[in-house]
């Protein structure tokens, strides 16, 4: 056969343009070029216009630094999600934003004035709060290019900012609604204070670390008590925060706990106890302070209730030193026997729960400490003394005094500033407050609505809404004042008569206008009277300097930037890491039911945090950090992308370079998909397309596999979780194409004569592929995308972001077909493994030199011809009488079996079947029928002779 013709030209391989190799951090730019020239977001915007709106409303990011993983993994799902609803013919707009005041900011320009010998003191406020602002927008500029580098499509000239004039009026305007109805107010209260920074914090800019306090048991002498046998004896209480005793005010004891009164009989060398005093502990913790105070022998005279204390009064360990108020003993459900005494040192000045007990039983709230963290210049003993070095002059004033029982040292959680990392203080200061127990217009509080309100929205994952409605039924008010300088100032005056806010809509509206006009500036450089208007006295006020909170301010974003900004009200959506349940979702929340009664959100979508390979947190000392944008440089946006959709993100997610690899590979193998049908897709016409019902099964198959991919989609659109459909995708190219689908048509796409029905049934069906991949893959590997919808139709200005998703006809759905290809899938398999043994035995080749024997029941299925080429082998004979059995032939379940030949007949050189018929005719005497068919009809001179 030396002489035989090369059929190789007579084959009709796939041919395309598209490249195996992605070369993604060379491509993607280009492509993003050509999206800025051919102008696609505006004409995207154009696109949507009329349709359904679905509103994202984004959670404003902090302009301080380059994107890190987290930003990246949030805004591309966003992009994801966003994307999907636009091809699912929704209007869904995507306005990115920014949160571009506060104290971290502030923190940074300060470090550079330390760095270059400046103070911050001797700079007038307005030109720090305009390098602030340069801070800010230079951060905001770099990230905005970082964003649309990952593909991150959206308005983004017309991104919302909270530094911007239009957001500072508008978030003063919400301050004032909060004035106007009366949740607004001034109360001395302990608030998260850092000392270090002098400011206030909010719990979301608290973190905890590990401290070392020093801990003392401290004596109460009892001064008066309704029950005699308490007469002489002492309450002892056990305190970490030392520096708070000159701030004690009461002590609290449990109702129900049961208490001892104890005689000392006989103490260790050393201890401070006095044989013979009698003492007051709880049962559940005496034998601790026992040993804790060296007190080697007692006898109890008596066992109290908790409840039979009330109305004793003790001493404060320091009085007649300045110290010689009442200490009441009261009672409180928040005291336990876990630590200490069972007796709880109560400071209303430096507690949440000591100030609230304080309320209720009309204890004093003194300002002991100031902002630096200094006793105030009245308090006895300790005067302008910082209080983190105040416990060993306090304890030690305590036991020249008598009081102290025991030292000791505790390492405990303590709060820091998130920012500074330095611990911090609770410390009662006049702030601002919203009220979230007030009624409002006459209706429910803020609470209440605000736990309806988490009643009526969707979580994804569900767990959000219990974590939500904890943190809101728990939290205290509001305290939205700092004591800073860059943010929005509170625009309140105070009359300095009545100690009252003024509540004048007249007076806000020109106070927003001005902000409206030249920023919040405006507050800091006009005279009071622009804003107090004719007929007031600027003397009789006092101006507010404080600034409100930044999560006041990105929780009123519903406003200025979701309603003011078009997007509508309220939004569809809230996606953000699982940490803003104490952050963005609850201060949206709370100040949307504040000024509107409702949710600005209908649902709400957490994502978890990304860790590194083996789930360690990333940090730049572990060196453990993946950066996005190393991510894009070395391997491209899209596989970062594709990690993203790939990941659980109801989870805590991993991201390092043995993951990264993986996707790349996930990446490589939708690429070749794509590259396949593109190549097999090559010259095809829109005249080769069959009819849905002259499919065949195989082909109809494929149909209901899109169908229910589809459905998968829509589902997520709608329950707006996309867990899984990537996977799902994947799986379907690698495992119904690739390895079967293509597999098996891989003879009629390239053997078949162009006008067999068998070779324009696959084409017709590669060409739905194409279409509906495309359009499923755009969302998430959108450059990629792309290039495999121009790479089939090119275009000057066309784009596959301005196709739909195809519209999938319900009469795809095949339950039963499915069904029945499952049941061949599996017993194709069986053959398969039988051809590996075969082969390993080297009774066969490649699988078209088999010819298999099989029992006669597969016959139920398919044909044999069909089992040919499900099975791609040459012969296929049905037989309840196998022989001797080849020794392997034994499969699977139910009986199975198959017996595994050598073909017989001839290779046909064109297809490389193995058919006897191969040799019978004259003109093509290497080829079988099929394939001589076909060359047949092929000019001579196109055939090559060799
Ligand atoms: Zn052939």
């Amino acid at each position: 056969m030396t002489d035989a013709p090369d059929y190789k030209s007579t084959v009709f391989l796939p041919t395309t343009g598209f490249p195996m190799r992605g070369d993604l951090p060379k491509r993607e730019p280009y492509i993003l070029a050509r999206w800025e020239r051919i102008d696609l977001w505006a004409r995207t915007q154009r696109q949507m216009e009329g349709r359904t709106r679905f509103v994202l409303h984004d959670g404003p990011i902090y302009s301080n630094g380059n994107l890190h993983i987290g930003h990246a993994l949030n805004r591309i799902l966003k992009d994801v999600i966003m994307r999907a609803h636009r091809m699912a013919g929704e209007d869904a707009p995507y306005i990115p934003g920014w949160d571009t005041h506060g104290l971290p900011i502030e923190w940074k320009v300060e470090e550079e004035y330390r760095k270059t010998g400046r103070d911050k003191d001797a700079v007038p406020v307005l030109d720090f709060r305009d390098e602030c602002r340069r801070y800010s927008q230079h951060w905001l500029d770099v990230q905005t290019e970082e964003f649309r580098r990952l593909g991150v499509t959206g308005s983004w000239a017309e991104r919302y900012a909270t530094f911007d004039f239009g957001s500072e009026a508008a978030i003063a305007a919400e301050i004032g609604r909060f004035l106007l109805n009366g949740a607004l107010y001034r109360g001395l209260r302990p608030v998260m204070w850092s000392p270090v920074e002098k400011t206030a914090l909010a719990e979301a800019e608290i973190e905890y670390h590990d401290r070392s306090s020093d801990t003392v048991f401290v004596r109460f002498p009892v001064v008066t008590a309704p029950d005699p046998r308490l007469a002489g004896s002492a309450v002892v209480i056990w305190t970490t925060t030392t520096w708070t005793l000159p701030g004690n005010r009461a002590i609290a004891y449990g109702p129900e706990i049961d208490y001892a009164l104890l005689h000392v009989d006989g103490v260790a060398e050393g201890s401070l106890v006095r044989p013979g005093e009698r003492l007051l502990i709880a049962m559940p913790l005496l034998a601790e302070v026992l040993r804790a105070a060296g007190i080697t022998t007692h006898h109890l005279e008596h066992v109290f209730k908790g409840a039979e204390l009330f109305g004793t009064v003790a001493a404060h360990p320091l009085r007649g030193q300045g110290y010689d108020h009442d200490v009441r003993l009261l009672p409180a459900d928040y005291v336990t026997t876990d630590q200490g005494t069972g007796f709880v040192h109560t400071a209303p000045s430096h507690g949440v729960e000591d100030f609230v007990l304080g309320q209720e039983y009309g204890l004093e709230v003194p300002e002991t400490v100031q902002g630096d963290g200094t006793y105030s210049a009245w308090v006895p003993l300790f005067a302008g003394l910082h209080v983190f070095k105040a416990s060993q002059p306090v304890s030690d004033a305590v036991e020249a005094a008598g009081g102290l029982l025991a030292r000791g040292t505790l390492l405990h959680s303590y709060p820091h500033s998130w920012r500074s990392k330095a611990p911090v203080i609770y410390r009662a200061t006049p702030q601002w407050f919203i009220s979230l127990d007030g009624a409002l217009d006459g209706e429910g509080s803020i609470r209440a609505r605000a736990l309806d309100a988490i009643a009526q929205t969707k979580f994804i994952p569900e767990a959000g809404r219990t974590r939500l409605s904890s943190m809101v039924a728990g939290r205290p008010d509001w305290c939205i004042s700092r004591q800073r300088a860059w943010g929005v100032p509170i625009p309140v005056f105070v009359e300095r008569r009545s100690g009252e806010p003024l509540r004048d809509p007249a007076v806000l509206a020109r106070i927003v206008d001005a902000f409206e006009a030249e920023g919040a500036d405006a507050w800091y450089n006009s005279p009071p009277e622009r804003f107090l208007g004719q007929g007031r006295h600027p003397g009789d006020y006092e101006q507010v300097m404080d600034i409100v909170d930044v999560w006041f301010e990105s929780g009123s974003t519903h406003a200025f930037a979701m309603e003011a900004l078009g997007e509508g009200w309220p939004a569809d959506l809230y996606l953000e890491g699982s940490d803003q349940h104490r952050g963005w979702f609850q201060s949206s929340l709370l100040e949307a039911v504040g000024t509107r009664g409702r949710a600005p959100f209908r649902a709400v979508l957490t994502h978890g945090f990304v860790l590194d390979e083996n789930g360690r947190k990333m940090s730049k000392s572990l060196g453990n950090v993946t950066a996005p944008q190393e991510v894009t440089d070395k391997m491209g946006a899209d596989i970062l992308r594709l990690w993203t959709m790939n990941s659980d993100v109801n989870e805590d997610l991993r991201i390092g370079p043995e993951i990264l690899k993986q996707q790349s590979e996930l990446y490589r193998r939708l690429r070749n998909t794509l590259r396949w049908l593109l190549g097999g897709l090559d010259g095809f016409d829109d005249a080769e397309r069959l009819p849905d019902a002259e499919l065949p099964e195989l082909e109809r198959w494929v149909l209901h596999r899109l169908w229910e991919l589809d459905a998968r989609i829509r589902l997520s659109l709608a329950s707006h979780d996309w867990t899984g459909v990537y996977p799902d995708l994947h799986a379907f190219c690698s495992a119904d194409l690739s390895a079967f689908y293509f597999d098996v048509r891989k003879d009629a796409l390239y053997c078949d004569g162009p006008a067999s029905k068998r070779r324009r049934a696959v084409r017709t069906v590669l060409d739905l592929l194409h279409r509906c991949l495309t359009a499923w893959l755009a969302p998430v590997l959108c450059f990629t995308a792309e290039e495999a919808w121009l790479a089939r139709f090119p275009s000057e200005d066309d784009s596959v972001h301005l196709q739909a998703f195809p519209a999938i006809p319900a009469s795809w759905r095949d339950p039963a077909l499915a069904e029945r290809w499952a049941q061949i899938r599996a017993r194709r398999s069986e053959i398969t493994t039988g051809l590996e043994y075969a082969r390993t035995d080297k009774v066969i080749g490649s699988s078209l030199q088999a010819e298999i024997l099989l029992p006669k029941f597969f016959e139920e299925h398919l044909s044999s011809d069909d089992w040919e080429e499900i099975a791609i082998v040459s012969s296929v004979v049905f037989t309840d009488e196998p022989g001797s059995l080849w020794k392997h032939a034994r499969l699977g379940s139910g009986g199975g079996w198959i017996q595994i030949n050598k073909a017989p007949g001839e290779k046909c050189a064109r297809c490389w079947r193995v058919l006897p018929e191969v040799g019978s005719h004259a003109a093509h005497p290497s080829l079988c029928l099929r394939c001589d068919e076909v060359v047949s009809q092929i000019p001579a001179t196109q055939v090559a002779a060799q």
